[in-house]
């Protein structure tokens, strides 16, 4: 194995979309790597974070100079983007083509975040990295292009595609069935989608592993990303409900009480792929990691909810 070029102690890392998900747990796991300059959308001290800023966000890339550049920004509202396809582009594609770009002139690393839905969701075997897109809707298409900006960009690039992120900060699916299943008696949760969920945390931290794991001999390119294991909607609503009756929580409805229906019976603007599974082989063998069961993240976060009485009161108002 060759030596790891991040090894210096003065490895700058510029990390852009700092609050959102994966941003956020991407501020405390990239921190001990070097230094790191994190920005957001609305970033000031002259450094721009907005990604539709194409100028802005060049000037900030020569501005800061850094080794290492990781963008967890993106147009993230699926049902949104079909309607505003624009600016889904602008900030899934076109921005991540230009940072690539210039990651690729100064010789920086290029760390990007992708998407299952690039797929178009038939069989049921996991994706491979080498399985042909083909995105259902603007959301997913906007991502893929993203991907191929920047391996045309011909930086050298980690693009980590994951599925159904959730983060103990803000809203999310197990919270959001914890708070139904208080005030309601009955919920239909869609069961014909089948997918990992995949905490931000842990993607955090692959991340940082992966930086300080590179050498001159790991290949560039896209690696699956996900937790191990495979559930539906439904089954993971029943099963955030079970465990928190168990633990104690109050609800005014059991897991009996969710009904499993086709997506055919929920209409939205953006169509979702049933089949979000992503072999993940490649970042495992790669980077000599295991990835833990999509349970141990969700119990985690579970436990934070349940005993931690304000966030959930703060949710659930
Ligand atoms: P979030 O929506 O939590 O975070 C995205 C962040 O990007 C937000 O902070 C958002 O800011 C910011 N952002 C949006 N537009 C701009 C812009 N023009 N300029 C700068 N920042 C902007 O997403 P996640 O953390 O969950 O996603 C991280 C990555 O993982 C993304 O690449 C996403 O495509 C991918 N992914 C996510 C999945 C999921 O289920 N969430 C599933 C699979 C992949 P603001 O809040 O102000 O809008």
């Amino acid at each position: 194995m060759g030596t790891n070029p991040l090894r210096a102690l003065d490895v700058k890392i510029l990390l852009f979309g700092k609050d959102g998900q994966v941003g956020w747990a991407l501020q405390r796991s990239l921190a001990p790597l070097g230094e790191l300059v994190a920005l957001g959308r609305h970033s000031a001290a002259g450094l721009c974070g907005d990604l539709t800023d194409l100028d802005g966000i060049l000037a900030t890339m020569r501005q800061i100079s850094p080794d290492v550049v990781v963008n967890a920004a993106a147009y993230t509202a699926v049902d949104q983007a079909e309607s505003d396809p624009v600016m889904a582009a602008r900030v899934n594609a076109v921005a991540p083509g230009v940072l690539a770009a210039e990651a690729a002139r100064s010789g920086a690393i290029f760390v990007h975040y992708s998407t299952e839905y690039v797929f178009g969701g038939d069989g049921v075997n996991p994706w491979q990295e080498t399985d042909t897109p083909s995105p259902l809707n603007i959301y997913g298409k906007t991502k893929l292009q993203g991907e191929l900006a920047i391996a045309q960009a011909d930086c050298r690039h980690f693009i980590f595609r994951t599925s159904w992120v959730y983060a103990s900060r803000g809203e999310n699916f197990g919270k959001t069935i914890l708070r139904l299943a208080c005030e309601r008696d009955s919920l239909n949760v869609v069961n014909d989608q089948i997918g990992a969920p995949t905490g931000a945390n842990l993607i955090a931290e692959i991340t940082a592993h992966v930086l300080s794991a590179i050498n001159p001999t790991v290949p560039s390119g896209i690696y699956h990303l996900a937790s191990a294991g495979e559930t539906s909607w439904y089954d993971y609503a029943c099963w955030v409900l079970d465990y928190a009756r168990r633990h104690g929580v109050a609800l005014k409805m059991t897991s009996a009480a969710v009904r499993p229906v086709p997506s055919s019976e929920f209409s939205t603007p953006a169509k979702r792929p049933l089949n979000s599974r992503l072999a993940t082989t490649k970042l495992r063998t790669t980077f000599n990691l295991s990835l833990p069961p999509w349970q141990a993240g969700v119990e985690r976060m579970l436990n934070e909810v349940i005993h931690n009485p304000l966030s959930h009161t703060s949710q659930s108002s």
